[in-house]
């Protein structure tokens, strides 16, 4: 087998990324809110039905931004189970993150363990939907008015996902998406914010524009992380397909469901009937405790799977327990648009053999 990776990066055909670049040689406009970001914007405020978005550079920029520009202080309520962005943008904001476990359901944070982790100095919750499964957000958002706590969702794995027919950027105080080149919608680099205060769109903009509002006003001490027009151009490219694309994702994650479900020395991650999902990733749970022997030889075979969360971002893992055992047992296997079903089931049949 040709090495097959976890994930491929979707692609408009090289014509229609070239056509859509082409008008960029005329305007010499390559940064800085062109047309190309302009265009992104309305389309995707459309596509995600929100008032309020906000592109930038990458996704983690993207989420320093809502915690600075919130003004957020003290602890703030995480998830330990995520990629490591999530957890140094709270750090690197000058906040303390306090890890929550996660449910063994969902993998995502335990609702249940959130209250007895608020003190005096709790500013904000910031769970992650993790693979794309939308959070226990009625809770989560009850809790939250409840103690008067800011709700900021790392979205970054849930690019289109509709929970209860409500479409997921629309949940909480703010929302980021990552438009990274692994994630379901990409712009080589990318991401963005949803959010619902208006008077955000002034402060998003500054921190991302060095705090610069007129030539020769700077109101604020800003950063750098705009999205520039070629990330733009390859976003509206891959916009027309995404529906195509997580049509092709659920065909191979469906095959992934037939070949594994009678297994039953696996725990697959299960989708409920309240959600439209993006099919984002795979993940496996290995019951029997043989994820590396596994991992291991996929890879003699050329199969690179990844051990998606592990390790955990917080450093005393045997204060969340579960999300603890779930890392050290979990695998996420190759998913993408065109990711053939003869290789779903080759990857299939050497899990099952080497279980
Ligand atoms: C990808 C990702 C990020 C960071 O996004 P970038 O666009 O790569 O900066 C943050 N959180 C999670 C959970 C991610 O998967």
């Amino acid at each position: 087998m040709d090495k097959i990776f976890v994930t491929q990066s979707s692609m408009p055909s090289f014509e229609e990324y070239c056509d859509e670049i082409k008008d960029i040689w005329e305007t010499k406009w390559l940064t800085n809110f062109g047309e190309k970001h302009d265009e992104l914007k309305r389309q995707l405020k459309q596509y995600l039905a929100v008032k309020n978005l906000s592109l930038f550079t990458n996704g983690h920029l993207a989420l320093e931004g809502i915690l600075e520009c919130m003004e957020l202080s003290g602890e703030v309520i995480t998830t330990p189970y995520t990629f490591v962005s999530t957890t140094n943008a709270i750090i690197r904001n000058g906040l303390t993150p306090i890890f929550c476990d996660i449910s063994m359901d969902d993998f995502n944070i335990d609702v249940t363990k959130i209250e007895n982790l608020i003190t005096e100095n709790t500013s904000a919750i910031l769970p992650v939907h993790v693979y794309g499964n939308p959070v226990k957000y009625k809770k989560i958002q009850e809790i939250a008015d409840k103690y008067n706590l800011k709700v900021i969702y790392d979205a970054a794995h849930a690019f289109g996902v509709v929970v209860d027919n409500i479409k997921i950027a629309n949940l909480g105080d703010a929302s980021m998406f990552s438009f990274h080149a692994t994630k379901v919608f990409n712009t080589i680099e990318g991401g963005a914010v949803t959010f619902k205060d208006s008077v955000l769109v002034q402060k998003f903009h500054k921190y991302k524009n060095f705090g610069v509002v007129g030539p020769e006003t700077i109101t604020y001490t800003g950063t750098n992380a705009k999205m520039n027009e070629f990330q733009s151009a390859m976003g509206i490219c891959n916009l027309r397909h995404i529906d195509m694309e997580i049509s092709k994702r659920k065909q191979i994650y469906n095959r992934y469901i037939e070949n594994l479900l009678p297994i039953n020395k696996i725990k697959l991650n299960f989708i409920p009937e309240n959600v439209i999902y993006n099919y984002a990733y795979f993940p496996v749970l290995f019951k029997s405790g043989n994820r590396d022997k596994i991992c291991e030889i996929l890879m003699q075979h050329n199969v690179v799977a990844r051990k998606y969360f592990y390790p955990l971002t917080n450093t005393n893992v045997a204060e969340t327990p579960i999300a603890n055992y779930i890392s050290q047992n979990i695998l996420t296997l190759p998913l993408y648009s065109d990711l053939s079903l003869t290789d779903v089931d080759k990857i299939c049949s050497i899990i099952v053999k080497n279980l």
